[in-house]
């Protein structure tokens, strides 16, 4: 029967495929990307409370007021910007709807969307299914940074849209405020939207702050902010994503996102409403946490032989196998490792469309240290006599 190409021609999603390898070799699943922790208890208990005593109807379709409210106040408290809660900001179900619903709004067919590779494996069928014609910006590790000549060469007067990902999933890097400069100067020169997927933003290491793309000089108005509790609260099935963009942007937004989901469970949103107004103590202390497992697993992965690349946000650390000569590309290494050493990783190649980087894969460590420990033990055995250090 004929299908919409985009969709008939698409393979499984690399986490589903993984996660589901991983329950077949009953493997320690280090691929999608999830903490072992449940989540704050307090946050959950407010969702449970709300199931029980709350409203279960449909919720506004801009999301609960209090969420909306709750969503200004921790971004002016965390990245000092002064959004509207009642035009500039509207609750999606997830980040993933947010992304969908800004590229149905903003895109016509045959308008050019710039991309970044390695990209959020969503991106790339959404732009597509939008009509949108990509252009790709190649990211390389060890730094996967963009400069000016590659921009020049990926904008062009049909440019409509840049999608953005910082903190970048699953390079774990966090770009400075002078590549965001870069980057805004572009979108100006190109009369371009910005829409930045900021689902990390909390989860940055090593004393860093997030600086969201809207707060740059010139992209106040040309930027779609898009978050996640899912990841600020470690609560990852939770689905519940946040959109903030100008009022002349979002009206159209909601536009879209009236007919994709038109709301998300209410009772989610009053937990989310709540967590967002915790004291800095927890979101730093969630940080702390991911950072001391993040060390403990680099470590542990230098220690049996890893080339380990540097990780300044996410949960994940990238492994560069080029080094180690090995005479396998990064999806047969991750398909071996999980078969037979019973680790569950992902091949980075899977994030890029052309030319793909096939020397890195990328393990979750949002894990408890038992679980870390596990897989680093498993994982001493996939080097032996492949030039490893053991
Ligand atoms: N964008 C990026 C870069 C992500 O890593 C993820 C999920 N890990 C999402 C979007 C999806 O977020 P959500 O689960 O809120 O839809
Ligand atoms: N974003 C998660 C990751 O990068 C997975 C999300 C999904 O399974 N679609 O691992």
């Amino acid at each position: 029967m004929p299908m919409n190409s985009v969709f008939s021609d698409l393979p499984v999603t690399v986490f589903e495929v993984m996660s589901r390898l991983a329950r077949e070799h009953v493997a320690v699943n280090l691929g999608q990307g999830f903490p072992d922790d449940p989540g704050p208890e307090d946050v959950r208990r407010k969702a449970a409370e709300a199931v029980i005593d709350g409203w279960n109807q449909y919720p506004p379709m801009m999301g609960l007021p209090e969420l909306r409210q709750a969503i200004a106040a921790h971004y002016r408290h965390w990245q000092g910007l002064a959004l509207d809660p009642e035009t500039e900001v509207m609750v999606t179900s997830g980040a993933t709807e947010a992304l969908a619903g800004s590229l149905f709004a903003l895109v016509e067919p045959g308008d050019e969307v710039v991309l970044f590779q390695p990209l959020y494996d969503a991106y790339l069928p959404l732009v597509l299914r939008a009509g949108g014609v990509p252009r790709f910006v190649r990211l390389e590790p060890p730094h996967w940074r963009f400069t000016e000549e590659m921009l020049a060469a990926a904008f062009t007067p049909r440019t409509k849209v840049v999608l953005f990902n910082n903190p970048l999933n699953p390079a774990g890097v966090v770009f400075p405020r002078e590549d965001l400069e870069l980057l805004a100067r572009f979108c100006e020169r190109f009369d371009v939207v910005a829409i930045c997927d900021e689902v990390w933003e909390h989860v940055v290491f090593d004393g860093r702050r997030h600086v969201p793309l809207l707060a740059i000089p010139g992209m106040r108005e040309r930027c779609v902010k898009i978050g996640s509790a899912g990841k600020i609260f470690s609560l990852t099935g939770w689905k519940v994503g946040f959109v903030c963009a100008a009022a002349r942007l979002l009206r159209v937004l909601a536009k879209a996102h009236q007919f994709l989901t038109f709301t998300t469970p209410p009772n989610l949103q009053a937990a989310v409403a709540y967590g967002l107004g915790k004291a800095d103590a927890y979101f730093d202390e969630m940080r702390r946490s991911f950072e001391r497992s993040r060390d403990r697993f680099a470590e542990g992965l230098r220690a049996i032989g890893f080339p380990v690349l540097d990780c300044q946000g996410t949960y994940f650390l990238n492994v560069d196998l080029k080094p180690l000569g090995l005479n396998e590309d990064d999806e047969a290494f991750c398909r071996r490792l999980v078969a037979e050493h019973k680790v569950a990783a992902i091949p980075v190649s899977a994030f890029y469309a052309a030319e793909p980087i096939r020397s890195v894969i990328r393990f979750c460590f949002a894990k408890h240290d038992s679980t870390l420990d596990a897989a680093l033990d498993r994982l001493a055995g996939a080097l032996k006599g492949r030039g490893g250090a053991t």
